[in-house]
């Protein structure tokens, strides 16, 4: 290996000399979605670095519900860095960690007193929750759903739902997991349906006093923003109080205000146990975390939780930014109104046979619509969704895909964007999918 320079190149540097750049030096394993590399962010918008400006539609994967580099999170962050940007929560705590921890507590969408422990990714709490809940229960099972998605690391991705890429040539899951089929009714499968696959699996497969718990996520992401009906989650939360398993709500995408309220699950009146929170918690800095019920989160012995970086000064200081805004802005107000601006965009759509989309579904401003062969069909046109992307691109806008066969097109706005770009957005975004007729 020989030592380099960092960059000998031209500046500035072009999409395409950093694309050759970046094909050469990162591993194949990591796709990006878009072939620009970022040069600035402002709230909703982000420029490339030949200066072309892309209205937001992605939040870095529904990172960024108080925007791109919020004020308030910005100068948390620095005075933050005036302080000390690491000791180790283990080696010296600090106040923002605990404080952070008090205010999700007072947030946790259940009754009765609860605990809160920080990590830094979305997979490392949800490997967590689980750990969490095998230690409470002494038990090892977890059940999952199709097509949810909790992560990549070998535990998380044994519980998500898809096999192609997420678990490609990892020839063994993890030991324990179970699967049920998720609702969705347009495609003939009903909450009644997933509630007698449970009864099959506790009969022929594991029986429930070996359960530990059940993870769903209550507005499925990378699956297809699939809402979890309050018929489910409620039949699940009776099913586990009946055999002592632990309900474990993944809200590390529906969480902090995306769907009008603070947690998607507080929509169902269902209570978890258990709530891995990430992304959109701190506002793009790394940070994630598991609420608990206080009871359930203390049998687990100390130094058995953490990690190096886990619950960073600079994360909490934003997290605490980020609750403020959300508060301050009444982020969980604004994000049902672009919900409803976003479904009377696209309805008429629909509707009117205008463009060869269906499905449109979510909660709030989690909002997602599947592309098909043509309108009025209920084929899903996985190929068609990425022209749309494509076109939604050369027009300005950034969105992603989702789903089974990559057919969704979901909205992850920041809900601090304002209602001209918001609109400016729809209109490309409907362009993008009435060219694909
Ligand atoms: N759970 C859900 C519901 C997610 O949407 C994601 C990320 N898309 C994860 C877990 C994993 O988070 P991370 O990528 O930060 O590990």
């Amino acid at each position: 290996m020989t030592a380099t320079t960092r960059s000998s190149a031209p500046i500035p540097e072009s999409n395409t000399s950093l694309l050759a750049r970046r094909s050469a030096a990162v591993a194949r394993g990591v796709a990006t979605a878009t072939p620009f590399f970022a040069e600035s962010a402002e709230n909703s918008r982000i420029r490339d670095v030949e200066g072309r400006s892309y209205i937001d539609f992605a939040s870095g994967i529904g990172v960024l519900a108080t925007g791109h580099r919020h004020p308030r999170v910005v100068k948390a962050v620095q005075e933050q860095l005036d302080h000390f940007t690491h000791t180790a929560f283990q080696v010296m705590a600090y106040e923002a960690y605990v404080e952070l921890a008090e205010r999700l507590n007072q947030i946790a969408p259940f009754s009765g007193a609860a605990k809160s422990v920080l990590f830094t990714t979305g997979a490392e709490a949800v490997e967590n929750a689980v750990k969490i809940a095998r230690i409470a229960t002494g038990r090892s099972a977890v059940i999952a759903f199709s097509g949810a998605f909790h992560g990549r690391t070998m535990l998380t991705a044994s519980l998500t739902g898809k096999m192609v890429p997420y678990k490609q040539g990892v020839s063994s899951a993890a030991p324990d997991i179970f699967r049920l089929p998720f609702p969705i009714d347009h495609r003939g499968i009903h909450v009644e349906d997933t509630l007698r696959s449970l009864s099959s699996l506790f009969y022929g497969d594991v029986e429930p006093s070996r359960v530990a718990a059940i993870i769903i996520e209550p507005v499925q992401g990378e699956g297809g923003f699939y809402v979890a009906q309050p018929a489910l989650l409620q039949a699940v939360r009776k099913l586990c109080d009946t055999h002592g398993i632990l309900l474990i709500a993944d809200e590390i995408q529906s969480g902090f205000g995306r769907t009008g309220r603070m947690f998607a699950v507080e929509h169902s009146g269902a209570e978890p146990d258990l709530i891995t929170v990430a992304k959109s918690l701190a506002g793009g800095f790394p940070l994630s975390g598991v609420i608990g019920r206080a009871a359930i989160m203390d049998c687990v012995e100390p130094g058995g939780l953490g990690g190096t970086y886990g619950g960073s000064p600079i994360g909490c200081a934003a997290a605490l930014a980020v609750l403020d805004v959300i508060q301050e802005e009444k982020l969980l107000t604004r994000a049902t109104a672009i919900g409803q601006a976003i479904r009377s965009h696209i309805e008429p759509l629909i509707k009117g046979g205008v463009a060869p989309i269906a499905n449109l579904r979510g909660l709030g401003a989690m909002l997602a619509f599947d592309v098909v062969k043509s309108p009025g069909s209920a084929e899903p046109d996985g190929p068609g969704a990425k022209r749309v992307v494509a076109r939604a691109l050369e027009g300005g806008l950034i969105v992603l895909t989702c789903g089974t066969y990559g057919e969704t097109i979901r909205i992850l706005a920041p809900l601090t964007i304002s209602d001209s770009v918001l609109h400016e957005g729809l209109e490309i975004l409907s362009s993008a999918v009435t060219q694909s007729r």
